[in-house]
């Protein structure tokens, strides 16, 4: 059988100073209201993002000669992790500067770097991932949205679905059948960068439990994509995709989405008498987020030494997902409040959209179910 490997990883002095850089830069500018402090990698703001750009804070492990910071995944750990305990607003930017950007550094032409990678750290080029379907969201291999091959590039007709910040975003890369479906269900997919304003477009938002338009229904009608704009090789997107989900599996969004909850219940809870048991359950989820903590930071530090720790990165976000779904409804128990979506601040309107929204974070990126089958796959049980 094969080994889960979450090797300690420490950090540094180096990566203590820009901590403290970082917890000044929000103490400026962090004053973030209630209303977008949970799940706050799902709120776009495009002004912020070009404000973090400015400190170099999108595209940091990327090479300099792109724009990049040319800095390591554990400097950018802890800048993001520090960005979502506070509740930034870090939506526009996020896809582009957590997989897009570095996929094209992987699979992606010298030309594609050059023109995307410096607008992306700049904070004036988003990306979506335009991966599931109406009907293909687990067996993603089932896409039905097809690229055929024309004179300079490809006609793309079909649908996508839940697509994040679509109606903001520049560009989408899109997994698209190129060939006929074979026995091999994996093979003659490809990954076309859309240009999300391109002539035969059309996005439709869809709202969500918590009453938001962040995600949408995109549908392509005759949709021209440039060769030039082919991310990776043509038939071989299947493997390009796999290893762009070790980076969204596996950060600190992954359980810090509730984390918002957790500190401010902790501070009302602090005021009063607690019981025994309350006590308890505060202790087990603050240790539960020191390990999540611990096994997210080692992936980073794989991911820093060009391993691509899928199976690793699946843990993370199975563990993480529950981590941070299970805390409205333990916090609900030894609060004494009830939730309330109208209200302007403090723990009610807090508890009440971490209630909306946790249902989603087990499903985004890939369910719990097929988190479980990946790793069973992984360490040889399937
Ligand atoms: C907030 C949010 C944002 C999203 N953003 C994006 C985005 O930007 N881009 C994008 O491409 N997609 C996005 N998604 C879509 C997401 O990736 C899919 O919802 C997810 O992959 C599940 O697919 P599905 O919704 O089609 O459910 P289905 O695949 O139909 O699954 C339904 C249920 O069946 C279970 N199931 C399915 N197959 C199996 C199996 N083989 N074994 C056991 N159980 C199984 C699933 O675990 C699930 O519980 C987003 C989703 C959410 C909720």
């Amino acid at each position: 059988m094969q080994q889960l490997n979450f090797e300690p990883v420490l950090t540094s002095d180096k990566e203590t100073a820009l901590r403290e850089h970082v917890r000044s830069f929000l103490a400026e500018h962090g004053d973030f209201p209630a209303a977008n402090v949970i799940d706050s990698w799902s709120v776009c703001d495009p002004a912020f993002s070009k404000l973090l750009a400015e400190q170099g804070w999108i595209g940091m492990t990327w090479p300099t000669e792109y724009g990049g910071g040319g800095r390591s995944y554990l400097e950018r750990y802890v800048v993001i992790e520090e960005l979502l305990a506070a509740g930034a607003p870090v939506g526009a930017h996020w896809v582009a500067d957590r997989q897009s950007g570095p996929l094209l550094l992987r699979f992606g032409t010298e030309a594609q770097r050059q023109y995307f990678l410096p607008k992306v750290t700049q904070g004036e080029c988003f990306f979506a991932i335009g991966m599931s379907e109406p009907n293909s969201g687990s067996d993603l291999a089932s896409i039905k949205t097809r690229a055929e091959r024309v004179d300079g590039g490809w006609i793309v007709n079909g649908s996508k679905i839940w697509t994040s910040w679509a109606h903001v975003c520049h560009y989408m890369i899109t997994l698209c059948r190129t060939a006929e479906p074979s026995d091999n269900r994996h093979a003659g997919l490809s990954q076309l960068i859309v240009d999300l304003h391109a002539e035969g477009i059309t996005i439709r938002p869809i709202i969500t439990l918590a009453g938001e338009a962040h995600f949408n229904e995109i549908f392509f009608d005759n949709v021209f994509v440039p060769d030039e704009h082919v991310a990776g090789k043509v038939d071989e997107g299947w493997s390009q995709v796999m290893a762009e989900l070790a980076f969204e599996r596996s950060g600190p969004e992954r359980f810090l989405s509730s984390y918002k909850l957790l500190e401010e219940s902790i501070s009302v809870l602090g005021k009063m008498a607690l019981k025994q048991e309350s006590m308890a359950t505060i202790g087990k989820f603050v240790a539960r987020l020191m390990v999540l903590r611990q096994m997210s930071l080692s992936v980073a530090s794989q991911l820093q030494d060009g391993k691509l720790p899928v199976n690793e990165a699946s843990v993370v976000k199975d563990l993480g997902t529950s981590f941070e779904q299970e805390l409205p409804e333990a916090m609900r128990l030894i609060l004494s409040t009830e939730p309330r979506a109208n209200a302007k601040e403090g723990i009610e309107r807090l508890l009440s959209d971490t209630i909306l929204k946790a249902p989603s974070f087990s499903l985004r990126g890939g369910t719990r179910e097929i988190l479980r089958g990946i790793i069973a796959r992984g360490l040889g049980l399937r």
